[in-house]
């Protein structure tokens, strides 16, 4: 009786997170935990473990992935390896967007296009310096080829932060103790990725979380090893934190 009712609660939760996890939209805020994006309140790590752990569940799609090893110690640039480059690609921090007249380096906006997918950004602004923003476009092509190349349907990743202004970020700190002066998201060099949420075209074939998410670990962790980036996996906040280099 408590098995089956076990497994009755398990397949309804496996459903909301199927739907949640290939909903076009959010809420978006990223410095508040991703989790309060799925229709439970799990933390980010516990819902990738519990879809893992219910393996092949109905309707959802398992795809061959190849392992980098554990996220958390794979993707572990800190801030002082990645501020460097930040400043070494990037703008001088503006204080806010009417300000970014005076850059020493273009930026260019960030529309949603056909690689990803920009989720409605809370505390940051669409922008980045051009060689970033190849770099994203780069990740996301690669990522829905290889979704596909598997055997998965058609998917996007989510950019959940792009640019922060001096001004946004004393805004975050007051927040996320996380949000630090020296946030290399100032530089528009740093985008987050997320990997609790992932756009869904193709809703007849959806392909399990815990799947895309080490997917996308594969991409990045190809970018990163070929100098391209620097990269950390965040727990917290659900994203993969990725600087240009
Ligand atoms: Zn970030």
């Amino acid at each position: 009786m408590m098995r089956s009712l076990l497994w009755t609660i398990l397949a309804l939760l496996t459903l909301s997170l199927a739907v949640s996890a290939c909903s076009g939209h959010s809420d978006a805020s990223e410095e508040i935990s991703a989790a309060s994006d799925t229709l439970v309140t799990l933390h980010p790590r516990d819902i990738a473990r519990l879809l893992n752990d219910l393996g092949d569940a109905d309707g959802i799609q398992r795809l061959p992935v190849n392992s980098v090893g554990r996220l958390r110690e794979v993707f572990n640039d800190t801030n002082a390896l990645q501020l460097p480059a930040a400043m070494a690609c990037g703008i001088d921090p503006v204080i806010d967007l009417r300000s970014a007249y005076h850059l020493r380096r273009p930026i260019q906006r960030i529309y949603s296009c056909d690689e990803f997918v920009v989720d409605s950004l809370w505390m940051s602004m669409p922008y980045l310096v051009p060689r970033a923003a190849q770099l994203l476009k780069d990740i996301g092509r690669t990522f829905q080829d290889t979704v596909r190349n598997r055997g998965g349907g058609d998917y996007r990743i989510k950019v959940t932060s792009l640019l922060r202004t001096e001004y946004s970020v004393s805004k975050l700190r007051r927040r996320n103790r996380n949000a630090s002066d020296s946030s290399c998201h100032r530089f528009a060099t740093t985008f987050d990725i997320s990997w609790t949420k992932f756009d869904c075209l193709d809703t007849t074939r959806l392909v399990s979380l815990e799947d895309l998410k080490n997917i996308l670990a594969e991409i990045i962790q190809q970018k990163r090893e070929q100098g391209r980036c620097y990269a950390i996996y965040e727990r917290r906040q659900g994203c993969f934190h990725v600087t240009v280099r």
